[in-house]
């Protein structure tokens, strides 16, 4: 099951509050990359960093609200190509299955994700951000079909 990526890419920003300024100078540095391509991310990462870089950066809502399982939904709808997600590891969040629930989605439809800042620079630098892709979709309904008969 093949699901194809533009070479105009939608990525998706994302960090956990101890993050968030990572992501941001991370997002300064990698402006003229960004710029080429539609963004959008969680309420206030989104919020700071239209704000800090002058980029647009469509909003969903914040995470804990829901935001996380919005960007999902947004994956399954094929409308997200990348996500750059600066998770915390040193602190427990209140959306946690949310955060899992979006990690899950996010492997299973084959999307790029970054969740630190080498593999986000390894990513912005990758010739494939601005060619098409042909996505590996895990294919469900054939695993059932070969399970069942
Ligand atoms: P926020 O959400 O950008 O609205 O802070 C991020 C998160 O905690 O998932």
């Amino acid at each position: 099951m093949n699901e194809k990526t533009g070479a105009k890419k939608t990525i998706a920003l994302i960090a956990h509050d101890n993050r968030k300024q990572a992501l941001i100078e991370w997002a300064k540095e990698n402006v003229d990359v960004l710029s080429k391509h539609d963004l959008c991310g969680t309420g206030t990462t989104a919020k700071l960093i239209s704000e800090k870089t002058g980029l647009t950066v469509k909003g969903f809502k914040s995470g804990p609200m829901g935001g996380d399982e919005q960007i999902g939904a947004s994956i399954v709808d094929g409308k997200i190509d990348i996500m750059i997600f600066f998770w915390d590891p040193l602190t427990a969040q209140p959306h946690d299955p949310d955060v899992k629930a979006l990690l899950r989605i996010s492997v299973l439809y084959d999307i790029p994700i970054a969740m630190n800042q080498s593999t986000a620079d390894f990513l912005m630098k990758s010739c494939l951000i601005n060619e098409e892709y042909d996505n590996h979709v895990i294919d469900y309904y054939d695993r059932i079909r070969k399970d069942n008969f």
